[in-house]
């Protein structure tokens, strides 16, 4: 990935303690922002000492409302699902409150109707088509990368807006590096099946054990799905490493929390599309 590409978290770093992509500028048109634990601690959010999903993967609305309050989105119209590791891609027509049910990413080309998903380790992607002007927010692990629901993006944003891939903006948002990702047989065996001898790209081996470059296959899965290299972006980071800013469940375990990612398109810049009100 070119350098320039390439943001750390300072650069990114504004508002509520979160990285925004407001200094990107193929994101123009859209507001976008990676809540990290400094959001949780500002704001509407700081009261409150919940998780943001429950035991069964729901979104606790109360946290949510905090963290969308404490950023500037409106909760009224924020659409969320429940993430089951595959790479189904649920259309949001409507600004209102939604739960979209069992899935991994939301598209929408509905102005002011922000999208988020919920990661520790796992990719947040936020993926913008200027034109036709749609949007789309996914969650993507070891299982959802290598399934190449960043391609399911890309094809849903053809099929649904007749975008063209070549136009399309990606932004891999922060998750575990390959410095503190090991992968078992099936996690290697699924990277190799994704990539066959691209394989080595996404997979390295030391001293025994096998890492898995998530911010990496993502790209190439891009790329195969026709984004442009030099419309790939991404924060580099390692949510592990970054203990002070970001949750980690390889880090963690069970205690960790959920970064949100969110984003919406702006209702000046997109005007003539989606409902406009
Ligand atoms: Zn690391």
């Amino acid at each position: 990935m070119n350098a320039e590409n390439e943001f750390a978290p300072r650069e990114l770093a504004g508002e509520a303690g979160a990285l925004w992509l407001d200094s990107v500028p193929a994101f123009d048109g859209v507001t976008a922002a990676f809540a990290t634990k400094k959001t949780l601690k500002e704001g509407p959010a700081a009261a409150f000492a919940g998780k943001p999903l429950d035991e069964d993967g729901r979104v606790n609305e109360e946290y949510v409302a905090r963290l969308c309050a404490t950023l500037g989105f409106p909760y009224g119209r924020l659409a969320t699902c429940r993430q089951v590791h595959g790479t189904e891609i649920c259309r949001v027509a409507l600004a209102e409150r939604r739960w979209c049910g069992e899935c991994d990413g939301l598209a929408t080309d509905v102005v002011n109707a922000p999208l988020a998903v919920f990661t520790a380790d796992c990719v947040p992607i936020v993926m913008w088509a200027a034109r036709p002007g749609a949007l789309a927010v996914l969650h993507a692990g070891w299982r959802g990368t290598l399934a190449k629901i960043i391609g399911e993006g890309v094809s849903r944003l053809e099929e649904s807006w007749a975008a063209r891939a070549e136009e399309v903006a990606v932004f891999l948002g922060p998750a575990v590096g390959p410095c503190c990702y090991a992968v078992g047989d099936d996690g290697a065996r699924a990277a190799e099946a994704a990539f066959g001898k691209r394989a080595g790209q996404v997979l390295t081996e030391e001293g025994g054990k096998r890492r898995l470059d998530l911010h990496r296959a993502n790209e190439l899965a891009a790329q195969e799905a026709g984004v442009l290299p030099e419309n790939v972006y991404r924060v580099a980071t390692c949510a592990s490493c970054e203990e002070g800013l970001l949750e980690s469940r390889r880090r963690d375990g069970d205690e960790a929390g959920r970064l949100m990612a969110i984003a919406a398109l702006e209702t000046a810049k997109a005007e003539g599309h989606g409902n406009g009100d």
